[in-house]
């Protein structure tokens, strides 16, 4: 399975130090424009394969998404990252009269065409540092469809050409999308083209699944994001959705990668066909579009053994009375080793980067697990975990941790794979 880390713009460091815990990366637009300088030398420094998500689902929702409190005059205000990709890709519009984009705009071909040009150049150009008569060479080369002559640097391995959240295949906003990728298709056949699936929980169904296949059945690789997604809140039927949703399209031939926030359940649809999982570094469990971020994960420290991050005030307690939940990461036996096994002293030395580091330490050995166990062993574990979870009592350390829902959850849905 590939383990894809999506760029925050402070990661730098980490990603590179740690490029061999992972297989490439995923700068989101916006943090490429605005994090322009960490984002070159992070794609020319670490080496590693890298692809932009375009972010364009975030152009047509109400625009307090995308905009934060000026700590000033306390005004909603566009972010400048935002600001400065809107500009980048042409649809000033925006800025100019303060809402989103609507459906109508594109229905002018030119404007359409434009939007997709501006899309694609911006990725292709973002690891490079290229001047813009390479630019156009590059452009008349693919536009031509040949392979080129020219070195250019960087490019990315996927292209994604725009997207939009959607919610049924009716939804004007999908066959935008489908459009989008066809066109994309067209104008620039020899780009390697991965449409992004940005959709609402309630599309995870099997007639729309098989809408997918038929509409985008020219491209091998679909990347799926749900929406407000919650690994541990969601229904089983929900979970179990979105699960038999991924293994029905890899059952059409696709392979299909999974946006999601920072969780670990994502893991375990390895055994549902999953090809990678697209997740921030120690971030959130999941992620609402419509809602604006506000960063990362607050120095909370994620716990393997419960496959959640709680506080470390918390994780603190935690450890003192149960040390053995402790983690064994590469980055968790040194702390503890210097800290000598005093659980305090060892949650007291993490600091922002090493939260991190141990994040994608962990999430590497937990993927290696995965895919080196089967199912039947991973179902145990998750079983022995939860066992000792209740055991131990570990609903006393953290809000987080009162209701262990999720591990039954989990469990059921890899017992109803069992069983089929
Ligand atoms: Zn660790």
């Amino acid at each position: 399975m590939k383990l894809i880390y999506s760029f925050s713009g402070k990661e730098k460091e980490l990603l590179r130090k740690y490029r061999d815990k992972y297989d490439s990366i995923m700068i989101p637009a916006n943090i490429g424009i605005h994090f322009r300088v960490p984002t070159s030398e992070l794609i020319s420094k670490s080496g590693k394969p890298f692809f932009v998500d375009p972010m364009t689902d975030r152009l047509v929702i109400p625009l307090s998404a995308i905009s934060k409190k000026d700590s000033k005059s306390k005004e909603e205000r566009l972010k400048l990252s935002f600001q400065k990709l809107i500009k980048e890709y042409g649809c000033t519009k925006i800025l100019e009269e303060n809402k989103p984009l609507d459906i109508k705009d594109f229905s002018d071909d030119n404007f359409k065409r434009r939007f997709l040009r501006r899309i694609i150049r911006f990725q292709a150009n973002l690891g490079n540092d290229i001047s813009a008569s390479q630019i156009s060479l590059r452009e008349y080369d693919t536009i031509l469809g040949r392979k080129s002559q020219h070195s250019y640097g960087r490019e990315p391995f996927w292209y994604i050409p725009p997207y939009f959240y959607f919610e049924s295949l009716t939804d004007p906003w999908y066959q935008l999308t489908v459009e989008f990728a066809k066109l994309a298709k067209r104008i620039y056949p020899s780009l390697r083209l991965c449409p992004i699936l940005s959709m609402s929980k309630d599309a995870l169904d099997r007639k729309i699944a098989i809408g997918i296949l038929e509409d985008l059945r020219e491209f091998d690789t679909y990347i799926i994001f749900v929406n407000d997604f919650d690994e541990r809140k969601e229904s089983l039927s929900t979970i179990k959705s979105l699960a038999y949703f991924i293994k029905l399209l890899t059952e059409g031939g696709k392979q299909v990668y999974l946006k999601h926030s920072g969780g670990f359940f994502a893991l375990l649809l390895y055994y549902f066909g999953l090809e990678g999982i697209i997740i921030g570094v120690d971030v959130g469990e999941h992620k609402n579009i419509f809602t604006p971020t506000t960063g990362g994960g607050g120095g909370s420290l994620y716990i393997p053994k419960l496959h959640i991050r709680i506080s470390r005030a918390e994780a603190k307690l935690l450890y003192q009375d149960n040390p053995e939940l402790r983690c064994k990461c590469n980055v968790c036996n040194e702390k503890w080793k210097d800290a000598n096994g005093d659980p305090l002293k060892f949650v007291d030395s993490f600091d922002d980067f090493s939260v991190k580091a141990h994040f994608v330490e962990i999430r590497t050995k937990e993927k290696e697990l995965i895919e080196n166990g089967d199912i039947n062993s991973t179902l145990m574990m998750l079983k022995n975990e939860k066992e000792i979870a209740e055991f131990r009592n570990i609903a006393l350390y953290s809000k987080r941790l009162r209701s262990l829902d999720y591990f039954d959850k989990w469990i059921k849905l890899l017992e109803d794979l069992i069983s089929l």
